[in-house]
């Protein structure tokens, strides 16, 4: 039985060393006759000695596979490509930066051979070490996306999870280019038990995520998931609409019944009328825009990623 470790790396020659020292205290502890380890490098296009360690790495040790990226595909893309190769029954995926600590792995291997689970995932309880602003708007975030879409998305949820073989070749089926991981884990199902851990901060190097990353990859995973949105424009359409007949009516009536034709007042309101409905034609075009966007990327068909030729089997 082999459990394969997939690690998405971009930039982290600091935190590859630390986190090599952990993945081979697990090895050391789980192994038996009958299970084995692999740990798959995804080196996605980074820019310092990340792959020329894991290159050494793979040298001294034969459990280490890697693959290169010609480019910066992201963590999306690195993470598709770690579950391709992986040839294990028990598949984990955790990030470089120790922030998924690998010293939950052998409990959660665990749970997996007790059968009753499917799934084993990581949810951190607590946001501590992150800036407050980004805290605040990742809960809105989760609490806007779980309205609007089928699938529950778990706040603090991590990619951080053990997964049986069966969910992993779930998750490959889904080939669609534009991937939303949380919503994708979701969306597979099956039973998943939620470990929660308090969140670490990260041994070496910075963060890739911006606010402004992460913001449009929460609008990535909203376009994704749900057309909730679509319907925005349908609904405040219909209500501008009535809104309008209504309004239509009561000068009728003030005509018809008190006689007064003409009134030229009412300037102002107008403007901001026109001004509203303008704002809101656009905001509805805008999100139009965002779906037919991604069918038209997802149309090409390109792949995820593409492999650097120095990656090998
Ligand atoms: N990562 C990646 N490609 C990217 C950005 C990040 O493979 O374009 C990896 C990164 O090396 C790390 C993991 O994804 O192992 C999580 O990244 P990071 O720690 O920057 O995110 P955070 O923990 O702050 O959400
Ligand atoms: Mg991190």
């Amino acid at each position: 039985m082999l459990v394969s470790l997939i690690i998405p790396c971009y930039n982290e020659e600091g935190s590859l060393p630390i986190l090599y020292e952990a993945l081979c205290a697990v090895r050391t502890s789980e192994s038996t006759e009958e299970r084995h380890f692999e740990f798959i490098f995804i080196n996605d296009g980074s820019r310092d000695k990340t792959s020329s360690i894991i290159k050494e790495l793979s040298e001294k040790d034969p459990d280490v596979k890697y693959v290169f990226f010609s480019r910066n595909f992201g963590k999306e893309a690195a993470m598709y490509a770690g579950m391709q190769k992986a040839k294990g029954d028990y598949v984990a995926i955790l990030d470089a930066d120790m922030q998924d600590p690998p010293s939950l792995i052998p409990d959660m291997i665990k749970v997996l051979d007790s059968g009753e689970y499917d799934i084993v995932a990581a949810r951190r309880v607590t946001r501590k070490g992150e800036p407050k602003i980004r805290s605040f708007f990742a809960r809105r975030f989760y609490k806007l996306i779980n309205r609007m879409c089928d699938v529950e998305i778990a706040d603090g949820a991590r990619d951080f999870r053990l997964m049986k073989r069966e969910v992993v070749d779930a998750i490959l089926s889904l080939s669609e280019r534009q991937r939303f991981s949380k919503g994708i884990f979701a969306w597979v199902g099956f039973r998943t038990k939620w470990v929660e851990h308090e969140n670490v901060e990260r041994v070496a190097g910075e963060t890739k995520w911006s606010f402004w990353k992460l913001f449009k990859y929460a609008i990535d995973g909203i376009v994704a998931f749900t057309t909730a949105p679509l319907r925005l424009a349908t609904f405040s359409g219909f209500g501008f609409a009535c809104a309008g007949f209504i309004y239509l009516i009561y000068y009728f009536i003030r005509a018809i019944i008190l006689r007064i034709y003409n009134e030229v007042p009412g300037y102002p309101s107008l403007l901001c009328f026109i001004l509203f409905i303008g704002g809101l034609i656009l905001m509805c075009l805008g999100i139009l825009g965002e779906y037919i966007g991604r069918t038209y990327i997802e149309s090409k068909g390109r792949p995820i990623y593409i492999p650097s030729d120095e990656s090998k089997d």
